[in-house]
């Protein structure tokens, strides 16, 4: 019997989620950037099903649905509304296998509505009618928890979080927002984390940050949720190098051209290990206990970040070990000391390499 969220967050356990799925298919080249639509749960099932057996592999505890803007709204606006229902049944089902498999949770996935204008009734309605349709289909494809994410909006959010709440047969809601450029409020005007302990507060079971910033920008606005919320908090960066002058992926700019490096330009952005090990240690460090990576993810970031937080993954049999290098390993189990070991510097660096 697999131990449920809840009950593994109060033997305070930190808890390694792997997302960042839309990206890994867009790079694969099975998903097309802009709209965004997991389309590939219907047409390649098995890459699905592949990245979730890769992720829980590096280290992932929990098996997110490939759900994500998988709703009429999206698929709407690619023309394939007709398709919904499949398509979320087709990854709720892939994600469940996949966790019973690998003694791993499962978790539904909710996104930002695109259509939800706090200012306009009707859409108010159509962004529930979205949600409801979504959280049924979880319930009923067996999820162990549901998250809501990506949210700019607090209203937006907490509408998620009723939703779940009503609609969602008790299971337990991770909700996130996710903090733009103005990390102090949310889109629609509120202080962002006051917003996130109202979340708390009403009734969710893990509150935190997602998506837009990477670890070094995303810190900052968890160290003020840490001193308003008591339970536990998510904290989910994109992987790639955010700072001071560009805090989020949307606001960085390719290198070479000048434009706006997001959604598919950020290649060189990417964070290093180096920096994934930091976040690992700065989440022990602040007591996150839901410590995940968004988009940009990749498998060997989430082993790092497993192993950083104190697991040892299935993968974590291939970690690196740099002993065992022909030219720069120092390993006593080299027999013969290689011609190329006394010419380091001609073919790389005399620098160290990194442990
Ligand atoms: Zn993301």
């Amino acid at each position: 019997m697999v131990k449920g969220l809840v009950e593994r967050l109060k033997a305070g356990e930190t808890l390694v989620v792997a997302e960042g799925y839309l990206f890994e298919f867009e790079r694969r080249g099975y998903l097309k950037a802009g709209a965004f639509v997991p389309e590939v749960v219907i047409e390649h099932p098995e890459l699905v099903r592949q990245v979730h057996e890769e992720y829980v592999h590096a280290g992932s505890d929990v098996v997110l649905a490939f759900t994500y803007y998988g709703h009429r709204e999206k698929l709407r606006v690619i023309g394939r509304e007709d398709e919904l229902e499949k398509m979320n049944k087709a990854a709720l089902k892939i994600a469940r296998e996949v966790a019973d498999k690998t003694g791993t949770l499962m978790a539904g996935n909710l996104s930002n509505s695109c259509v939800y204008n706090p200012k306009d009734p009707e859409t108010i309605e159509v962004t529930r009618n979205m949600f409801k349709e979504q959280i049924e289909w979880a319930v009923e494809g067996g999820a162990d928890f549901i998250v809501a994410e990506t949210y700019g909006m607090y209203a937006e959010a907490k509408l998620a979080l009723d939703c779940i709440l009503e609609y969602g047969n008790g299971l337990p809601a991770v909700i996130t927002m996710s903090a733009h450029v103005d990390d102090t409020t949310t889109v629609d005007g509120l202080p962002l984390p006051e917003s996130i302990k109202k979340l708390e507060d009403a009734g969710a079971a893990v509150v935190g940050i997602n998506c837009a910033r990477g670890p070094e920008t995303i810190m900052p606005v968890l160290r003020e949720i840490r001193k308003l919320c008591k339970g536990p908090i998510a904290a989910l960066p994109v992987c790639y190098r955010t700072s001071k002058e560009n805090p989020t992926m949307q606001s960085l700019k390719d290198p070479d051209t000048g434009k706006m490096a997001f959604p598919y330009n950020l290649d060189a952005w990417f964070n290093s290990r180096t920096q994934i090990d930091k976040f690992g240690k700065d989440c022990l460090e602040l007591g996150i206990q839901y410590a995940g990576l968004c988009c940009g993810n990749c498998a060997h970031y989430t082993r790092s970040l497993a192993e950083v937080v104190g697991k040892t993954p299935p993968s974590s049999r291939y970690s690196p070990d740099m002993s065992q290098h022909f030219v720069f390993g120092r390993g006593k189990d080299l027999k013969y000391r290689h011609e190329y070991n006394n010419i380091k510097d001609r073919i790389g660096t005399d620098a160290e390499y990194a442990d």
